[in-house]
């Protein structure tokens, strides 16, 4: 059993790429829900929808979120009669936020309902939410505390970035299925995709327990570069870096991790940097731009980690 640890796009690339690698039913997709969010009276789950869409293979190639092939009525008329228009919800996708919201609400649990629906999708890999409770990445900036989806999509991540908060996860428990794969005697490794570190991986490893499982699991942890060629591939990671003072290399991602991972994939375009990141580290193309880049980068990833099966 693999686990890897994902965002939304960046990281369900090298999450996809693992899926299509690996025998069936040996992935479990950790996923972000810091991301999500309750709009229009519904729960939203961005990274989680994500992870299902890609590795199902009906995600938009061309946006890199929601559905391929999606029709657009509802948000044109929602438009037309004066609602909110700034988030894109598609005609098909509004259909899983309406049906989340409906078996939440009747007290299912979110870990169940993604399971059931990625079953649904003809997913034969496990993804499940960081918690079943609510954590949100609130994000500190020149223009005040901004909700994560607010600063992202409205203000289209504009705003000069201070600090991060994620509410709720003091409280937040740990999703039991979550650290019940950390524990399993199966576990051959974790690997942290290539996602934004401050609001994709931080809202994970803020959950209680997370951080101190990764610490104490018997499989190595590996984490891949998400700065490739010093810059970010998409995304706000490296403008937040640049102001939160950081350098926009991929050592001070490697930096933030180093208490509980054991290697680093790194770009070979970055390469130079390797002397400065202070544990075993693969070189790799990780730059995934087809199914053929994402199995070679997955491939490569699990070469590594064997590499690495006694230093725990
Ligand atoms: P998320 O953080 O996983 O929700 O998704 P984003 O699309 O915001 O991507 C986050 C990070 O993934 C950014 O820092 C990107 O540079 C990185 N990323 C996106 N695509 C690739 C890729 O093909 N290879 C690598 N190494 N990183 C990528």
């Amino acid at each position: 059993m693999i686990i890897a640890l994902s965002g939304g796009i960046g990281g369900a690339k090298l999450a996809r790429g693992l899926y299509r690698v690996l025998p069936a039913d040996e992935l479990t997709v950790v996923v972000n829900t810091g991301d999500d969010f309750e709009h229009l009276g519904l729960h939203i789950a961005p990274d989680l929808d994500t992870l299902v869409y890609t590795l199902a293979g009906c995600n938009n190639p061309d946006t890199g979120w929601g559905r391929a092939g999606e029709t657009w009525t509802f948000m044109r008329v929602l438009a037309g009669i004066g609602g909110e228009s700034w988030f894109n919800l598609g005609d098909g996708d509004l259909a899983l936020h309406v049906e989340r919201t409906r078996r939440l609400r009747a007290g299912e649990r979110l870990a169940t309902f993604t399971e059931d629906v990625r079953r649904r999708f003809g997913v034969h890999a496990r993804v499940l939410p960081m918690s079943d409770d609510p954590v949100r990445t609130l994000v500190a900036t020149d223009a005040g505390v901004l909700a994560f989806q607010h600063y992202f999509v409205r203000e289209r991540c504009v705003p000069r970035v201070t600090g991060f908060e994620f509410a709720g996860a003091g409280a937040a428990r740990p999703c039991a299925e979550v650290l019940a794969a950390l524990r399993d005697r199966s576990l051959e490794a974790v690997v942290l995709c290539p996602s934004n570190p401050f609001v994709s991986i931080d809202p994970i490893l803020s959950v209680p327990g997370i951080r101190a499982a990764l610490a104490g699991c018997a499989a190595p942890v590996v984490a891949v570069s998400p700065i490739v060629g010093g810059d970010a591939v998409k995304g706000p990671t490296a403008k937040m870096m640049r102001e939160l003072g950081l350098p926009v290399r991929a050592a001070a991602v490697a930096a933030r991790y180093a208490d509980f991972i054991d290697g680093f994939v790194l770009d070979e375009r970055d390469a130079e940097e390797a002397g400065g990141i202070a544990m075993p580290v693969s070189i790799s193309d990780t730059l995934m731009r087809s199914d053929v880049d994402r199995e070679r980068l997955a491939g490569a990833v699990l070469g590594f980690v064997r590499t690495l099966g006694a230093t725990r």
